[in-house]
């Protein structure tokens, strides 16, 4: 079968990949002039269950309110206050129980234990190698904090992910470079968490895609899908491209292509941003990484700089910096690793996520036979690309996926979406 894969981000590219290798003619197109431009671009680079949380869950919309008018804040609104924005909100509010809560997880959790596995055969077979380090410590600045990770943990605990509740003095062992002058209550540490360099990874797959056949059509920005039968063509400037299916795996603007075709989904763009700085004391940087939970910030060493992401800003329609998100960024470094780099003096980047309510993935099918979703990765898709992609490529070629597919795809929403 001849595929278009409109994106060039980590899912595309991972789509693009077990695509080929279940033997169908491949296309990516996408819209910049290489892979992992977007989102994937600025990712934090962790991956497993503390990459994996979704943004609703128990105790966010407290924390979020409490904070709002501080310096520093996990999340942010801009000024334009749009209805879809608060739509949005809602619905992601709705999902801040323990019990939606838990069937989310549930659901990305089952995804990113397959895609874990998957990855490290990946890592083995073609002998990749992206900047990977092991261990996530989470840390827990209050009682409170740690009381509302219970249901998290609980999870982690069913499905079989090893993690390890520690005091204070057992996570300055762990991590003897941890600031004394930050206080905190415990961390949670996860040894089989990883973090990586995401952008590296995506141009090495890319690579291995190409081996396998697939072109990369680059600086080709799709207009428009239009299904027809027995195939689907794609507007471009000057031209239509057809082929025999298609997947939209393009991140922010999947929403936009989707609804052209009459599928609206609740997919928001939120602008989250990183930082990325040159360590200058070896000695005082840190040897896992480490999630702040109370700003939802992670801090990770890749090679010979420190890259610190997170900081949820909704409503932006640019990409302008905003000073209130590059102060938690850089508070969360000063916290936790003072002396390791200059924070200040980082570079700063910010770019869309998009992002559902539930904080969970779309893969699959849609009401039109050859039109495929792969979106809405949110927060964490790194840590859900292979499993998605092979999953995706899977039903593609009628195979039966190898994971249990409910709440994974379109139906969740009720059959009028399909
Ligand atoms: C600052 C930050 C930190 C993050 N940290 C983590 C983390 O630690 N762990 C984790 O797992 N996840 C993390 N994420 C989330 C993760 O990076 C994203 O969910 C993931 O990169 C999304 O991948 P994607 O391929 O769907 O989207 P993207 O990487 O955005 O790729 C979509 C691509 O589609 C292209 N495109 C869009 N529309 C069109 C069109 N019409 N025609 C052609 N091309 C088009 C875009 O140019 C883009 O290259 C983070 C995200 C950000 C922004």
């Amino acid at each position: 079968m001849r595929v278009a894969v409109i994106g060039g981000g980590v899912i595309g590219v991972s789509t693009a990949y077990y695509l080929a290798e279940a033997g169908h003619e491949v296309a990516v197109i996408e819209r910049y002039g290489n892979v992992a431009q977007e989102a994937s671009f600025g990712n934090l680079d962790l991956m497993g269950p503390a990459a994996i949380r979704p943004w609703a869950m128990p105790g966010t919309p407290g924390r979020i309110m409490s904070m709002l008018f501080r310096p520093e804040s996990p999340m942010s609104f801009s000024a334009r206050l749009e209805p879809a924005m608060w739509r949005w909100l809602r619905r992601s509010i709705s999902e801040c129980g323990v019990q939606r809560f838990k069937q989310n997880q549930q659901r990305l959790q089952r995804l990113a234990g397959y895609s874990q596995e998957l990855m490290q055969h990946l890592v083995q077979k073609h002998e990749l190698d992206f900047q990977q380090r092991s261990g996530v410590l989470m840390m827990f600045r209050t009682a409170r904090e740690l009381e509302q990770a219970h249901p998290l943990m609980e999870m982690l605990g069913e499905f079989g992910c090893r993690h390890e509740l520690l005091d204070i003095e057992a996570a300055r062992l762990l991590e003897p470079a941890l600031s004394t002058h930050t206080a905190f209550h415990s961390a949670l540490f996860m040894p089989d968490d990883w973090a990586g360099n995401c952008p590296l990874f995506v141009r090495q797959l890319k690579t291995q895609a190409q081996e396998r056949g697939v072109e990369f059509h680059f600086n080709s920005e799709v207009q428009a899908i239009r299904p027809e039968i027995g195939g689907v063509s794609l507007q471009m400037e000057g031209r239509t491209v057809d082929a025999d299916a298609v997947v939209v795996a393009a991140g922010s603007d999947s929403a936009r292509l989707l609804k052209g075709i009459g599928i609206s989904l609740p997919l928001y763009s939120v602008k989250v941003y990183s930082a990325s700085t040159a360590i200058q004391e070896y000695e005082l940087a840190p040897k896992v990484s480490v999630f702040d939970d109370t700003y939802r910030v992670a801090l990770t060493r890749l090679g010979k700089r420190i890259r610190i992401a997170g900081c949820a800003e909704l409503g932006s329609s640019n990409f302008d910096l905003h000073q209130k998100a590059i102060n938690t960024l850089v508070k969360v470094g000063d916290d936790w690793f003072p002396n390791a780099a200059n924070y200040r003096t980082a570079s700063f980047w910010c770019g869309p996520t998009a992002m559902l309510p539930e904080g969970v993935p779309l893969l699959g099918t849609t009401r039109y036979s050859n039109v495929f979703i792969n979106a809405g990765h949110g927060a964490g898709s790194w840590a859900l690309a292979a499993g998605s992609g092979k999953m995706i490529a899977d039903i593609m070629s009628n195979h039966r996926p190898e994971i249990d597919t409910d709440g994974l795809t379109l139906t969740r929403y009720g059959d009028r979406m399909r």
